[in-house]
């Protein structure tokens, strides 16, 4: 037991993680029951006949922790996670740190335009959370 950290430093654009699901209800036991589709509780066993669950958006890579071509990095509360078009982790879970640089093009105009052609169309771009980030992420 214990925490790791993890430090990214990225170029891209800060999304909320809520718009990356599809919200959809899930049984939440197996019992056989009729009429489940209405019930709050189940019949059977007394509990909650169904949880909040989701679907991924399409064009998410869950395995790959990916969007599109995008890596996507999380934020510790996960309400909100960043899509990168560059990352660099600083940082490891063993404690090592070390000064790192993110190789970035003269002109971040034409990573701007590649994400904002994406994401626009989705509804997942905000012009004003576009950016170099620094990012902390623990691991509990
Ligand atoms: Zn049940």
């Amino acid at each position: 037991m214990g925490a790791d950290y993890y430090s990214y430093l990225i170029v891209g654009c800060e999304v909320d993680e809520e718009k990356l699901k599809v919200p959809k209800r899930v049984r939440n036991c197996k019992c056989k029951v009729d009429n489940i589709e209405s019930a709050e509780y189940c019949s059977k066993c007394g509990a909650a006949a169904w949880n909040d669950g989701y679907d991924p958006v399409e064009g998410m890579n869950e395995d790959e922790d990916k969007f599109l071509d995008f890596d996507i990095v999380h934020n510790t509360d996960y309400k909100n996670c960043w899509l990168a078009i560059r990352k660099k982790e600083v940082g490891d879970s063993e404690g090592v740190f070390d000064a790192v640089k993110l190789e970035v093009p003269d002109d971040l105009s034409d990573l701007r335009k590649e994400m904002k052609d994406k994401l626009g169309p989705l509804g997942l771009w905000d012009e004003k959370k576009f950016g170099v980030w620094a990012i902390q992420y623990v691991s509990y």
